[in-house]
């Protein structure tokens, strides 16, 4: 991923698109045909595939990694839980990445089993009781000495803090200060942050990690995390859930149309498209990449990658016109 990054002209911006595994086998075939049009007609640098928390997903993920990364041949960045996770699973989880050719994996820590899935509603296992890993900076630190720099490593940063209902009261970005540092430090190439609405939220944290006095953020790209609104009970689920704050001007907009499940919709792209706009334009910023929750869905991202011109220009373009310009073929 940063390969790729790095490989874009300064002043370039990027999307990627984040897919969770379906339940059934019916839910993969409809989702390997929609991933097969979104990967032709939008082009994201990558795409990353959810994990359920104490790995019950594994296979599905695994699954579903491989059709993007292998069938596909989209550059695929695997979402790795640890908390609930013995050793030998996430051994097996790396082994599998790399069999299948992904070089990018999504270090966290997941967490503790309850009845709603990661973005999904999966039934998750029995709790094993691993001690092997508490935190996501243990899995990076373990990838690492494992891995060498075999796989590029993302890890996640919380623009609004990092929700923990046992502790409402520390839901505050500098509160999880430290263990970015240490995680940043031990390894992690990129940081993906938490879906948000509050984009001042990601203003003031996007500036208090540049700006932080240990440099470790100085250059890492922070991919600011989006959801599309694909409805207004989705949102208000989806939002409840991260402990995302919903600005009153952008619930006024909403609530005036929601009703209506198609004006929802456009209002939301819209929406989506102001916060694009907003935060591209950084000058400290080379590169600026975008992340897109598409709940597996891609009509509503898609308007919005249309809307803010995200969608890179099509390589047959470029072959196109470098064969037009090259003198012995002209002739
Ligand atoms: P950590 O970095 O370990 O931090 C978790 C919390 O613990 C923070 O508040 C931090 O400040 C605190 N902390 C860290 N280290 C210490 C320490 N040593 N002592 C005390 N406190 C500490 N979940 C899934 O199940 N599957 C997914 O696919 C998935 N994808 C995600 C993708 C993104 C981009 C994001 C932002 C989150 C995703 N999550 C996913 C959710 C994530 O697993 C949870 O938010 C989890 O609660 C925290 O994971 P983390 O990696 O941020 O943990």
């Amino acid at each position: 991923v940063t390969d790729k990054i790095n490989a874009l002209p300064e002043g370039a911006n990027y999307f990627s698109l984040e897919f969770f595994p379906p339940k059934t086998s019916m839910g993969f075939a409809n989702l390997q045909v929609r991933l097969e049009r979104m990967s032709q007609a939008l082009r994201p640098l990558f795409v990353t595939v959810t994990w359920g928390a104490g790995g019950s997903t594994a296979t599905k993920s695994l699954e579903l990694a491989e059709i993007c990364q292998r069938q596909l041949g989209l550059t695929t960045c695997l979402h790795l839980t640890c908390t609930n996770m013995s050793r030998a699973l996430i051994d097996e989880a790396l082994e599998q990445a790399k069999v299948l050719g992904i070089r990018n994996i999504l270090a966290l820590r997941g967490d503790a089993p309850r009845s709603e899935e990661y973005r999904d509603d999966t039934q998750l296992p029995e709790d094993d009781s691993n001690k092997d890993f508490t935190w996501a900076i243990d899995l990076v630190t373990y990838i690492r000495k494992q891995y060498g720099d075999y796989f590029c490593l993302g890890v996640a940063g919380y623009p609004e803090g990092h929700a923990d209902e046992s502790h409402p009261e520390k839901q505050d970005p500098k509160f999880d200060l430290p263990s970015l540092i240490d995680k940043t430090k031990a390894g992690a190439d990129f940081i993906m942050t938490q879906l948000f609405f509050d984009v001042e939220a990601f203003d003031s944290y996007e500036k208090m990690l540049r700006e932080h006095e240990s440099g470790v953020f100085k250059t890492i790209p922070i991919i600011p995390g989006l959801m599309p609104i694909q409805s207004y009970q989705i949102l208000r689920r989806t939002s409840k859930l991260s402990h995302a704050r919903l600005p009153e001007g952008l619930l006024a907009r909403l609530d005036a149309v929601k009703g209506d499940d198609e004006l929802v919709k456009q209002v939301g792209v819209k929406i989506l498209s102001e916060l694009v706009d907003h935060i591209k334009p950084r000058p400290s910023v080379a590169r600026r990449g975008f992340h897109f929750y598409t709940l597996n869905l891609e009509k509503v991202v898609s308007h919005i990658l249309e809307s803010c011109h995200l969608i890179p220009p099509t390589l047959i373009a470029e072959d196109e016109e470098a064969i037009a310009t090259t003198p012995a073929i002209n002739l």
